[in-house]
């Protein structure tokens, strides 16, 4: 059974997040979405500023100076942030990413100096580095033979890392202070247990910005690329320590010390991009005149407006089963939680394009939200494993019953 009353925190968390995005990101969202440059688009500003609410450290257990919120908090937290901009949120997620690795995988002695140095002072931003131009991200989980491009090689107490990722969601941004960097490390074999993850301080020698991607759309995220020029990474920063295992990034049996799961995590992000398009489309229709009647009436434009209400209702209690799965369970549920991630990136572009479809012509211009909504809404299919490969992963684990 699943219990939808939300605690009082919960609900406190909430308010708060809607009142920070609602004065702090939409405002100027639109405005920043059209600037060229995408360097220049990411708001530095708001992300300090959210930085004194600890949005950055919402996770981070109450041990390393972090909040310890739950996932269905944080979840909560995602839509709110993403209703007034998907590319803040977006921004968070990546950071997310590093974090719930550092917190689940790494020693002590880095959970202690790499947490703490996000939690400690102002505040700051991390960033997770899987990409490279020739292997995406997912796919070491369905062809265990693959391995990536970049290497790590042992010389001495250190590795030496060679290669490119790109996307690189929060790389190069002046608030970023650490990566975790996956990368090959025994070269006589593939999968995932050829690989290993690296902590990485972001002014290391050898790691260097290259250029930041002109996106469609979430374009407040900054995106780049990575070269990585005898990048020297001491031992000790491996995540784990030396291991011969996987770089963590699947691994479905690990004792957690977040019960956050950035899959159903981002399932927030979309649901809060479908949320505005569908409110948007909703004020529209009540007051579009056509032939003489707010267009809501006709039941077409009705019918529309009843399914995307219906699909963000399943979505969200999808999502939050997840969230609720992964806060009271030791392990995560991948079929639950890929599944998240799967129908909220696809009900959050269903709904962005059918409110353009609402809005005809005027949803076709710049000047109104729901264009914004809809480039914002596509990368969800895209990023965090594409749909179709995460299917493909379901279907196994359906097979054999995992
Ligand atoms: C805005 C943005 C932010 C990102 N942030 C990060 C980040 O912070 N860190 C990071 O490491 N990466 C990041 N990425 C990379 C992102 O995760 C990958 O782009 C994504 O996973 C797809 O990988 P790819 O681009 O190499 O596409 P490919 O792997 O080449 O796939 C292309 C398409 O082929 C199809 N496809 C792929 N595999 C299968 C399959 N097995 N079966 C059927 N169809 C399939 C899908 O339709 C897919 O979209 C980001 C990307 C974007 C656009």
């Amino acid at each position: 059974m699943v219990d939808f009353a939300l605690t009082e925190e919960q609900l406190a968390i909430q308010k708060l997040a809607r009142e920070f995005a609602e004065k702090e990101i939409k405002p100027v969202a639109m405005e920043r979405d059209r600037i060229v440059d995408p360097k220049e688009a990411f708001p530095v500003d708001i992300f300090k500023k959210s930085f004194e609410l600890g949005f950055h450290k919402a996770f981070i257990p109450t041990d390393y100076g972090g909040l310890g919120l739950d996932c269905l908090t944080c979840l909560l937290i995602w839509e709110e942030l993403a209703a007034a901009d998907a590319g803040v949120c977006v921004s968070f997620q990546g950071h997310a990413l590093a974090l719930e690795q550092t917190i689940n995988s790494g020693t002590e002695e880095q959970r202690e100096t790499f947490l703490g140095a996000v939690t400690e002072g102002e505040g700051c931003l991390t960033a997770l580095s899987f990409t490279e131009p020739n292997v995406g991200p997912c796919w070491l989980l369905v062809f265990p033979d693959y391995a990536m491009e970049t290497k790590a090689v042992l010389q001495g107490d250190e590795y030496v890392l060679n290669g490119t990722k790109n996307f690189v969601t929060n790389g190069g941004t002046p608030l970023t202070k650490w990566y975790v960097i996956h990368a090959r490390t025994d070269m006589s074999k593939g999968g995932l247990a050829a690989h290993n993850s690296f902590l990485v301080w972001a002014d290391s020698p050898g790691l260097n910005v290259g250029k930041a991607e002109d996106k469609m759309g979430q374009r407040l995220s900054q995106n780049v690329i990575l070269y990585l020029d005898d990048l020297r990474v001491p031992k000790g920063q491996v995540l784990g320590g030396v291991t011969e295992r996987s770089a963590d990034l699947f691994a479905a049996e690990r004792e957690r010390l977040t019960t956050v799961d950035c899959w159903v995590l981002v399932g927030g992000l979309s649901l809060g991009i479908a949320r505005a398009a569908y409110e948007a489309a909703l004020d529209y229709a009540k007051q579009r005149l056509i032939a003489g009647r707010p267009s809501i009436q006709y039941q077409l434009v009705g019918a529309k407006l009843a399914e995307m209400h219906i699909n963000i209702e399943a979505a969200r209690a999808l999502a939050w089963k997840a969230a609720r799965h992964s806060d009271t369970h030791p392990r995560s549920d991948w079929k639950l939680a890929f599944g998240t991630k799967i129908l909220t990136s696809d009900v959050a572009v269903k709904v962005s394009s059918e409110a353009v479809q609402i809005y005809g012509g005027y949803g076709y211009a710049k000047e109104n939200l729901v264009e914004k909504l809809y480039r914002d809404a596509k990368v969800t299919q895209i990023y965090e494993c594409p749909n179709e490969l995460l299917k493909v992963t379901i279907a196994s684990m359906l097979e054999f019953g995992a």
